[in-house]
């Protein structure tokens, strides 16, 4: 569903991206751990196009991004992404978040845009919260309704960037439950995490990246279990 292959990124002479190559299935869930700095931002951003590539190649369900003639927009509408802050906008309510980008983009009507927005605030166990400002609720709830209006556009796949790091640490576990149940119906996820709990129990790889490469790919149990490097080694102990 992901392809990335032989991925570099400058920014002026400072090479973050040094010839990724990674594939992610349909319905597979993989978890992007490593130190600050290494690429991690860089690479999910790369996946939709926010940072153009200096060199390599990303398709998304078969189409490829890095083709200049690709129209990107329209690309975009099948990649959800979910950020670190919420960036929901403060002036409208939960219900508004959900429907404006969905009229905006998809151009669905009025009732057809309510109903998708009803229907994935659900999903996300906020439906009573469908008339409320994002400032009247905790980060755990706007982050949740972030990921609800990313689902409301009905994405193909969804990329997280280290989607609970801005949370105080009894919210995290709501965001993550509707994380695990995304991934249990299916969803393509590539996620930005420092939540080894997460990644042991819902990845279904975990890839470490260092200095902008890849150093490890597989599953939980091989990378985070059983790291075969010293660099990935390193970076759990001072995580555990
Ligand atoms: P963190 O865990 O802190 O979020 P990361 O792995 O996500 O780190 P990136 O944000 O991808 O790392 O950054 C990798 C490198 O690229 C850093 O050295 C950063 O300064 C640089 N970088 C990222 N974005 C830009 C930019 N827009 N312009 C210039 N340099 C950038
Ligand atoms: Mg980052």
């Amino acid at each position: 569903e992901i392809d990335v292959r032989g991925l570099h990124k400058s920014f002026g002479a400072n090479e973050v991206l040094k010839g990724i190559d990674l594939e992610i299935n349909q319905g597979e869930v993989v978890c992007v751990i490593g130190p600050s700095g290494s690429g991690k931002s860089t690479l999910l951003r790369c996946v939709n196009l926010l940072e153009e590539p200096t060199k390599g190649q990303v398709f998304v369900g078969g189409t490829e991004l890095t083709d200049p003639d690709v129209d990107i927009d329209a690309v975009r509408r099948r990649i959800g992404m979910v950020f670190q802050q919420f960036n929901l906008f403060p002036h409208l309510t939960v219900t508004e978040n959900l429907t404006l980008p969905q009229r905006r983009v998809l151009r669905r009507d009025k009732a057809q845009a309510a109903k998708v927005a009803a229907e994935n605030l659900e999903r996300v166990g906020l439906s009573e919260k469908a008339s409320a400002y994002p400032a009247s609720l905790s980060g755990g709830q706007q982050q949740r309704v972030a990921i609800a209006r990313a689902l409301a556009m009905g994405p193909e796949v969804m990329l997280f960037d280290e989607p609970t790091s801005a949370l105080d640490p009894e919210l995290v576990g709501d965001v993550l439950a509707v994380m695990r149940m995304l991934a249990r119906d299916g969803m393509t996820m590539m996620v930005v995490t420092h939540e080894m709990t997460f990644a042991r129990e819902v990845a279904d790889r975990v890839v470490f990246m260092d200095g902008g490469v890849i150093v490890e790919d597989g599953t939980p149990e091989q990378v985070i279990g059983n790291p075969r490097h010293e660099r990935t080694r390193h970076f759990l102990s001072r995580l555990l």
